[in-house]
């Protein structure tokens, strides 16, 4: 179980041997200098600044090629900064580029690439930031900054172990610095971040008051976890005065022969104790930093060493004549710890500091917006990587290679003159190239992916591949124009069941069958006037299919086109006024195109819009000359003036009307639109905005803008989001933390917007969400406005060299691209901006396929829906990561991504099972959390400590992230299983899970043990994988109270083990002492062969251990009954349950104690909640005790006698029997088992076995009679859980959870190889898919409920239910609807299938086996809240995001030619 609240959890599934151990050398803090404590010390920190990509392509700066245009050559430098490091063993060097490293890295022998271990080893060469570039923080996404970083760190740790870990960011070069990213570095462990650049009137006051250095309190969330030293360098990130000694530079350099006629030593030391004193000055320790180094600098390397050597040395010398400077080689980090050792209380800082500017007209706000279509095709990217790591993870391709070149590519482009658009067009088209061919290499793996998800058993299907089409953005999809029928696969790649309306351009007319293959309904649109006339547009289609999807978590639907004929009923006026409605909203325009007002029905909230459209601002043209002469251009945004003009006069409105969609085409001129469309269930309003080519006839750069005018009264405050995860506050002309001279109006107050910007009043909160990053503001009162695109005719003068004049097909480019308004109140916004701006980043991936089957022939060789969740998780979860490092090693990142006190349901921590991640991989056997870059485990993390003036000490319990919540649980599945040394395995690939291992020798050396290991739980996990519910027994409930060390056990050297167990022995019992023992000591008395234990059914296999061995003290007699470790067991579990209740209800009433943070949920809504989350977790503890007890009883009645069964168990359905009167299910279940152990060596009965199985499905349904009854065994547990004397009945009630899992297990046969084989999914769905239809018609008929009908027909509820719900959500009539829904509610009560309908209902929990108890025990305000949450997580962010199937992105989008390149809309 983990819970979490607004944080990452990231995490490495299965054991992991890549994580590095402390190495003794001397590298890092201990091969620090720390001067002299009673000198000034001034830490010369040699560095280079290789932007990997800019006035040159990232290969063309490595190569040093094209030095005309930039002398820039990174190989050289590399290799000329490790010439000096020899020469000279004082001598340091830093390195923050990895992506050049790499490629250096790549080409040395192993003579230079030992060498260069010796340099990290000794602390002579440091890698600092260490992420594959130095990335922007303005238009990034959190997502892949993480990555970025994670890129650069895992190369670092393969290659060079602990000694290379960074610890201090280094974003010297960025312009501007987001309060989120530093709260990503220090959640990656890292102690402290520099940068170069912040405004000069920041500048200024800071270094007056001696604080330029403080520490920066990165997250309104995280308190001090979040905490970061932050300096600001003193001469931006260069040599300080005259002492830069490049090749580049005509300072003097050190000469030093009295004899000579240029003997300059007196001078030159003169100089640079002056420029130490002068920076002391500025800093409050006796510690300084000059950066000597700049932009790609060090090409001869021994220039700047031999002179720095010098100068030290006669610098130094004059200590004997009184002078108080000590100088030295160092690094950041170095300079960091001695900052630390200081013994100084720092200033801090909660706001950000953006926007940056230099002078007084000079705010780098333009770059927020630069190069509009590359931003929006970066963000898709992302969207195409994560899925990709998705795929080859579920589909178990093992293909993390081939998602490498897009990994790769992103890393790059999160560059701070890449997706910043501050590089030339030509490095421009170069990052798009390598995105556009990064995602032809995911492509391949998407395929592999789906042909082992795809084809049904033994279906071997004729060659139809999966291809994205990326320009479906300006409708256009060429490969399935004038085809007689196609598919389209819809991956979505949240946790979460989502509705969604795709659009797919069509040359014809198509009937589209979904999953079940029924035909669904659709809307045929024409396609809008400026969308056909976007330049370079080459499709023939004139309409557009639009219809809605709802998408299983974590899986994939297949819809079948095919051809058909007939009219459809489209309603298309012109120039009249245009009323967009649906349940929810409301949405008018007068009859020339004015958006009037937008309506939220069901709140009663109406935002009026005064105006609302595009406008632009004239670029100045300035020469630069002086600040007053500072043009707009790629980085600074200046308008001429303030007041932005309409780009037209007058508009025209076109209402088109489906039953799907309802949108308004407005056209303002040729060159900027918008279609605004409301969905028919949707809860927000999509606005897809078209703008270009821009005009530039008239010689004035323009830069375009959509403004929202209300009439909210906002009062100068406006709100927007840092990286697409926390939002901070804005004010008008104000800066938190100095006093700030109003210049600039409009620039001045333009802030990045990554994914949201806000207004609020008390009662309404208008909420804009983006689909990439644009500058924003609120000018005025009551005015959002965003900035889309832009095209200036001038150069800024800031290194780039070019306008910002972007050109596709001969003119000016188009941009198109989303904004999706929330019309909300304040305290019920967040729900829908948090939800929905996630499922706009992570959209569903769309491929389409062109098999030549008919549809029947299709459906038979097909799979056509799957899902690797059996539920969804939490609302709150979003899945960051989930990628496949190696045969079962998985990195998982989860988020909590609500902030504190937004929602008073959703901000609270929650807790889930991450086995429910892993349901069709096996059971977890291992889990090391690590910290967010992946590159340390969290309990190794030691950050330094540190003091404000105030005199707090961001000091925390170690390790830190478990602080996040009191209520942070370990998960450690490793209780049953043990690894089997002495196998060796056989399909060892050491390039599998190693990205960067060159070494393979040393690689295969320290991964031999930990492969071992994977193969043998791969065995555990192939056996185990079934279709349902397959939930370990998890008894391992561990508190963080008990931060015990952990253990290392003797055979895996680097598989750390917690203890399993630490209870502290003064909890009393949960229930009766009495009652308890005289189970127990039946249990003990039955006397039960542990190792022949139906749930180890591992144990069935030739390579399975037999006896768990157990790491505790308590556990290490090897000889120890298993009986009485099955009293241990229990009892340790029930004191767990106990112990974890109580920190449950104290961190529910406390939190404020147990979380530095506010709280503002009201004493009410607490309760309610903590009775929740009590019974919720005694429940589920509970259950865990109450199945392992019945998994003895099990084994008494199989070694009874076996019967025949009357009938089969439902997977994953809860039942409570009496103990003393089995039933025949348990009875059969028993029977079955021993049916397999005889079967156990007979490889022949695969077949029979399965089918055996399925045809026991149907007959299940007669156990409704005992269901209900179990209901009230169930409810009355909970119930009671409030007393705990009362408790003692419920041990009274066996669980029949497991026997489902004894069904599943039984099903595991042996194959002729000796490997087990599992049943595969297809065989399962086939048969269902007879069914499935009759299954759907009954329950929407009303006729049976889910769990009866999915009983009756034999077909899994987790589909049954999804299906039903696609429908429901169809079904027009809200009273239809609304019927269904509280049937399936009631369902989900009489029936307590834990698979029961509603999604929404378990937010709070985790876990299926208690929803419905849970459900029957809540009050009713909760369950009315719980509904609108259902109604949310449906359908109501559904389209949010924009429907728009795939890929629609850009530009490059294109990519895949260089013509397409242009293509359009980029
Ligand atoms: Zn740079």
């Amino acid at each position: 179980m983990y819970s979490l609240s607004f944080a990452f959890l990231f995490i490495l599934i299965s054991v992991c041997n890549t994580v590095p151990t402390k190495s003794s050398n001397g590298c890092g803090y201990d091969a620090c200098n720390l001067g002299d404590p009673n000198k000034l010390n001034v830490h010369i920190v040699p560095h280079t600044h290789d932007d990997v990509g800019w006035l040159k392509t990232v290969d063309q700066y490595y190569y040093g090629a094209r030095n005309n245009i930039q002398h820039a050559g990174v190989q050289y430098i590399l290799d000329s900064v490790m010439h000096s490091l020899e020469e000279n063993p004082d001598r340091r060097f830093m390195y923050v580029e990895i992506a050049f490293f790499w490629r250096w890295w790549n080409e040395q022998t192993d003579e230079m690439r030992n060498k260069v271990k010796q340099f990290v080893n000794e602390g002579r060469l440091e890698f600092i930031s260490g992420g594959w570039c130095m990335n922007d923080e303005a238009s990034t996404h959190y997502n892949s900054i993480i990555d970025q970083f994670s890129l650069g760190a895992e190369f670092l740790r393969d290659q060079f172990g602990e000694c290379a870990r960074p610890k201090i960011g280094w974003q010297i070069d960025p312009f501007g610095h987001s309060r989120e990213h530093a709260s990503i570095l220090a959640q990656m462990g890292f102690d402290g971040l520099f940068f170069g650049r912040a405004d000069y009137e920041d500048i200024t006051q800071r270094s007056k008051t001696k604080n330029m250095e403080l520490i920066w309190k990165a997250s309104a969330n995280l308190d001090r976890q979040s905490w970061l030293l932050t300096g600001v360098l003193p001469n931006g990130y260069s040599a300080p005065g005259s002492f830069c000694f490049d090749l580049f530079c005509d300072d003097q350099p050190i000469m030093d022969d009295p004899h000579l006629h240029d003997y300059n030593v007196p001078e030159r030391v003169k100089a640079f104790l002056d420029a130490a004193h002068n920076e002391a000055n500025q800093y409050s320790t006796n510690h300084i930093i000059m950066t000597m180094g700049s932009d790609f600098q060090y090409e001869s390397a021994n220039q700047w060493f031999k002179n720095m050597d010098k100068l030290m040395k006669y610098v130094n010398a004059q200590q004997t004549n009184g002078s108080n400077v000590n100088v030295f080689y160092s690094t950041p980090s170095c300079y960091l710890y001695a900052l630390n050792k200081a013994n100084h209380s720092w200033t801090s800082k909660t706001d950000d500091f953006f926007p940056y500017a230099h002078h007084p007209h000079g705010f780098w706000t333009g770059y927020f917006t630069s190069r509009a279509a590359l931003k929006g095709y970066e963000r898709r990217s992302n969207n195409v990587l994560q899925v990709t790591r998705q795929l080859n993870a579920f589909a178990k391709t093992n293909l993390r290679n081939s998602t490498f070149p897009l990994s790769e590519a992103m890393g790059l482009v999160q560059h701070h003159d890449a997706v910043s658009g501050t590089e030339k067009q030509e490095v421009a088209f170069d990052y798009a190239q390598r995105l556009a061919d990064g995602i032809d290499s995911a492509v391949d793996v998407i395929n592999r992916a789906y042909s082992k998800l795809l084809p049904l058993d033994e279906k071997i299907p004729p060659k139809a591949p999966q291809f994205l089409c990326q320009l479906t953005n300006i409708s256009e999809c060429l490969p399935i124009e004038g085809k007689n029928q196609f598919t389209l696969t819809l991956w979505n790649p949240t946790v979460h069941t989502i509705s969604q309306h795709i659009h797919v351009p069509v040359t014809k007319k198509y009937s589209i069958r979904d999953s079940t293959g029924h035909v669904i309904s659709a809307d045929f649109i024409p396609i809008s006037e400026p969308t056909k006339n976007i330049p370079g547009r080459k499709s023939f289609a004139t309409n557009q299919l639009v219809f809605k999807v709802i998408l299983p978590a974590l899986g994939f639907n297949t819809y079948y086109f095919e051809l058909k004929t007939g009219n459809e009923d489209i309603s298309i006026t012109q120039n009249e006024e245009c009323i967009l409605q649906n349940e929810y909203l409301r949405v008018e325009f007068d009859d020339q195109g004015n958006l009037l007002k937008i309506k939220n029905l069901k709140k009663n909230i109406v935002v009026p819009f005064t105006s609302q459209g595009f406008y632009w601002y004239s670029s100045f043209p300035g020469n630069n000359s002086q600040s007053e002469f500072q043009a707009s251009g790629a980085y600074i945004f200046r308008p001429i003036s303030s007041d932005p003009q309409p780009v037209s006069d007058k508009r025209t409105i076109t209402c088109i009307k489906g039953e799907i969609v309802q949108k308004a085409v407005i056209v303002f001129n040729k060159w900027t639109s918008q279609e605004i469309s409301l969905y028919d269930d949707s809860k927000g309003v999509e606005v897809e905005w078209t703008v270009g080519p821009i005009p530039i006839c008239d010689k004035v750069g323009k830069e375009i803008i959509l403004r929202y005018d209300t009439d909210i009264e906002n009062q100068g405050k406006f709100y927007t989001d840092s990286n697409g995860r926390e939002v901070l506050e804005r004010i008008r002309d104000y800066r938190p933390t100095w006093n700030y001279t109003k210049v600039e109006d409009v620039s001045g107050n333009y802030y990045p917007v990554n994914s949201r910007i806000w207004i609020k009043e008390p009662n309404r909160q208008f909420t804009v969400l983006t689909d990439r990053s644009e500058g924003g503001s609120s000018i005025h009162d009551g005015s959002i406005e965003l900035m889309l695109h832009r095209r200036t005719l001038y150069d800024d003068a800031l290194g780039v060299g070019e306008p910002i004049n972007e050109t596709a097909y001969d003119q000016g480019l188009v941009v198109r691209g989303k904004h999706f308004l929330i019309i909300e109140s304040p305290s019920s916004s967040a729900l829908y901006h948090r939800v929905a701006s996630q499922r706009l980043y992570m959209r569903p991936l769309a491929t389409y396929s062109l098999p030549q089957l008919s549809y029947a022939d299709y459906s038979e060789t097909y799979r056509q829906t799957w899902s690797a969740l059996v539920k969804d998780l939490p609302l709150n979860i979003h899945l960051l990561t989930f990628e496949q490092l190696d045969t079962n090693q998985y990195l998982v990142r989860i988020e909590h991504y609500f902030e504190l006190n937004e929602d008073t349901t959703y901000s609270n921590s929650v807790t889930f099972d991450l086995q429910k991640l892993f349901q069709t991989h096996g059971i977890i056997n291992g889990i090391v959390e690590l910290t967010l870059a992946g590159n340390m485990p969290v309990n190794d993390m030691n950050r330094l400590e540190w003091t404000t003036i105030d005199k707090e000490s961001s000091k925390m319990d170690k390790p830190s992230l478990e602080t996040i919540s009191k209520n942070h649980f370990e998960f450690d599945v490793n209780l049953f299983n043990q690894t089997d040394d002495e196998q060796i395995p056989n399909d060892f690939n050491p390039e599998q899970g190693c990205l960067f291992c060159i070494n393979r020798q040393e690689y295969l050396g320290s991964k031999k043990i930990n492969n071992r290991i994977n193969e043998h739980h791969h065995s555990i996990k192939e056996a185990i994988v079934n279709d349902d519910e397959n939930a370990p027994l998890d008894l391992s409930l561990k508190s963080t109270t008990n931060n015990s060390p952990l253990i290392t056990s003797n055979n895996r050297t680097n598989v750390k083990h917690r203890p399993l167990f630490d209870i502290k022995s003064d909890i009393p019992p949960m229930y009766g002492q009495e009652e308890f023992d005289r189970f127990m000591s039946d249990m003990i008395a039955s006397q039960l062969d542990f190792s022949s234990h139906p749930y180890l059914n591992m144990n069935l296999f030739p390579t399975s251990p037999t006896i768990p061995v157990h790491h505790t003290q308590s556990y290490k007699k090897k000889n120890s009954s298993s009986s009485s470790q099955d009293t241990r067991i229990a009892q340790l579990a029930k004191q767990m349950a106990y112990e974890r209740m109580l920190q449950e209800i104290d961190y529910q009433r406390h939190p404020s104690i147990t979380k530095k943070s506010k709280t503002s949920t009201n004493s009410s809504s607490s309760i309610l909640t903590e009775s929740i989350h009590v019974n919720h977790i005694l429940n589920d503890v509970m259950m865990r005790i109450l199945h392992e007890m019945y998994e003895k009883q099990q084994q008494q009645q199989q070694i009874a006698a076996s019967i025949p069964p009357p009938r089969a168990s439902r997977k994953g359905e809860l039942l409570f029997v009496k103990k003393q009167n089995v039933n025949n299910d348990e009875q059969y279940n028993a029977n079955l088992f021993n049916h397999f152990i005889n079967n156990n060596n007979n490889t022949n009965n695969n077949k029979k076995q399965n089918k055996h199985n399925n045809k026991v499905n149907p007959s299940s349904s007669s156990s409704s009679s005992t269901s209900s009854a179990s209901l009230t065994s169930s409810s009355s547990i909970h119930k009671k859980n409030k007393h705990k004397s009362k408790l003692n009945q419920s041990t009274n009630y066996i669980p029949k959870g497991r026997s489902a899992e004894i069904l599943n297990n039984a099903k595991v046969v042996i194959g002729t190889d000796g490997k087990q084989i599992r049943p595969k999914r297809g065989q399962y769905r086939r048969y269902e898919s007879e069914q499935l239809a009759k299954a759907v018609a009954a329950v929407l008929s009303n006729e049976m409920s889910v769990h009866k009908a999915g009983s009756y027909f034999g077909v899994p509820h987790s589909t049954l239910e999804y299906k039903v719900k696609e429908r429901n959500i169809k079904a027009s009539s809200s009273t239809t609807k609304n019927k269904n829904e509280s049937t399936s509610s009631m369902s989900s009560i009489n029936n307590k299938d834990n698979n029961s309908i509603s999604h929404g209902e378990n937010d709070d929990e985790d876990d299926d086996k208690s929803s419905k108890g849970l459900v029957g025990f809540l009050p009713e305000s909760n369950s009315s809240t719980n509904n609108n949450l259902n109604e949310i997580d449906d359908e109501n962010i559904s389209n949010d995001g924009d429907d728009d199937d795939d890929n629609d992105d850009d530009d490059g989008g294109g990519g895949d030619d260089d013509d397409d390149l242009e293509e359009s809309i980029n």
